[in-house]
């Protein structure tokens, strides 16, 4: 008999998905910006103070809006690792920016924000901190390098919903912040995103980029008698289908996150011994970061081959990946983007780390189970 599968992920079912969808039907009201988008957009200003949350099609067009909000231009430069996913760098080279990666820290994977001072030139326009598996990044010492440099900070937190630094929620600590709502997310529409705009002076600007160039949020307010091409734009928000659905997902954040936060700290307990033995490390949460159990990864030890452990869980029907390939040695990254100094964790670090299955609902006997394919493997 095969072994039951365990996948590596299993998005949440909220109890209200259906019954908000069959009310924005009922509603007649299935473009964007209609209740359920209301509704949203307030929850995420209500649980992190950030002035403006929009809902826009993925984490993905957030940050393209936030590089236009901030008129990212040809030849700029941003900082941002290399250890993140495409879409960190391409919302801005697709404004003709260049990326400059700076290497991470060994224990969280963050952006190694002493290294980030040096990397700059005068053609730097932003930093973007990506908090790694909803661990924050270093945000005191960025924020501080950003106020003395004149830079603008775009978190990525992507992952980062209902995370915090210091108490602070991730996403509402840069100047802008993106969140992603993608199905491998925590929180999901399947696809969806939302840029947090905590400058309140980008807040009109960001509405209007939202709605293809136009003030029609203003005028949906009442505030102007009819709407007009205002600026640059393109169509970046979700339906109310969409927005329905996540509203849903929303309401279940708590109870979320606290599914997956008791499925890491299980595999936390249960893989220490293994630690112990040499044979990986689990990962490292600064005092300061209050994660949200978005991922639990484990980092071999060098003489491994992940190679081997990863097609040993695959036999045994477990749903464990390793996660991204450096963009700085991917073929776009090398033609848009500048790497600063070697990028030695980079390229280690990437190439030695294995994300084991990770969702709410995750089950103890699950757990177990890919603990013990592990040990036995990794001690034969
Ligand atoms: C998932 C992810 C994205 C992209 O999110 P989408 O909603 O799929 O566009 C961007 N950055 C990071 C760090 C992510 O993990």
């Amino acid at each position: 008999m095969s072994p039951e599968h365990i996948p590596f992920n299993r998005p949440y079912q909220s109890p209200d998905e259906v019954a908000y969808v069959t009310e924005a039907q009922r509603q007649r009201h299935l473009c964007g910006d209609g209740p359920f988008t209301k509704r949203s957009q307030q929850w995420i200003e209500d649980q992190t103070g950030c002035a403006k949350a929009l809902l826009t099609h993925s984490c993905t067009s957030a940050l393209e809006l936030a590089a236009l909000l901030l008129d990212v231009r040809s030849g700029d430069e941003i900082i941002m690792p290399s250890y993140t996913f495409v879409s960190t760098a391409n919302a801005f080279v697709l404004r003709g920016a260049v990326p400059v990666f700076v290497d991470i820290r060994e224990d969280t994977l963050n952006l190694d924000e002493t290294l980030i001072e040096a990397a700059l030139t005068p053609r730097t326009r932003a930093i973007v901190p990506v908090h790694y598996a909803g661990v924050a990044c270093e945000m005191d010492a960025i924020t501080a390098i950003a106020e003395r440099h004149d830079l603008k900070i775009v978190e990525d937190a992507a992952q980062g919903v209902m995370a915090n630094y210091r108490g602070r929620p991730l996403g509402a600590i840069g100047e802008l912040g993106t969140f992603s709502f993608h199905e491998t997310k925590n929180v999901t529409c399947g696809e969806g995103g939302s840029l947090l705009v905590n400058d309140p002076e980008l807040v009109e600007r960001a509405e209007i980029i939202r709605e293809k160039g136009t003030d029609r949020s203003r005028f949906y307010r009442g505030e102007v008698d009819k709407y007009t091409w205002q600026d640059l734009g393109s169509s970046l928000l979700p339906s109310e289908i969409t927005a329905a659905f996540l509203m849903a997902q929303l309401e279940q954040a708590k109870e979320i996150t606290q599914g997956r936060l008791a499925a890491w700290r299980r595999y936390h307990e249960m893989l220490a011994p293994l630690e112990q033995q040499g044979l990986f490390r689990r990962p490292h949460v600064p005092r300061e970061c209050g994660h949200n159990g978005h991922m639990y990864y484990i980092v071999l030890a060098p003489e491994i081959d992940r190679g081997e452990v990863l097609a040993e869980l695959k036999r045994q029907q477990i749903g464990a990946v390793f996660h991204y390939v450096p963009l700085h040695t991917s073929p776009a990254g090398q033609r848009f983007g500048r790497a600063h100094g070697d990028l030695q964790l980079t390229t280690s670090l990437s190439q030695r780390l294995i994300r084991l299955p990770m969702w709410h609902g995750l089950g103890e006997a699950q757990q177990q189970r890919v603990v013990e394919v592990l040990g036995r493997f990794l001690r034969r």
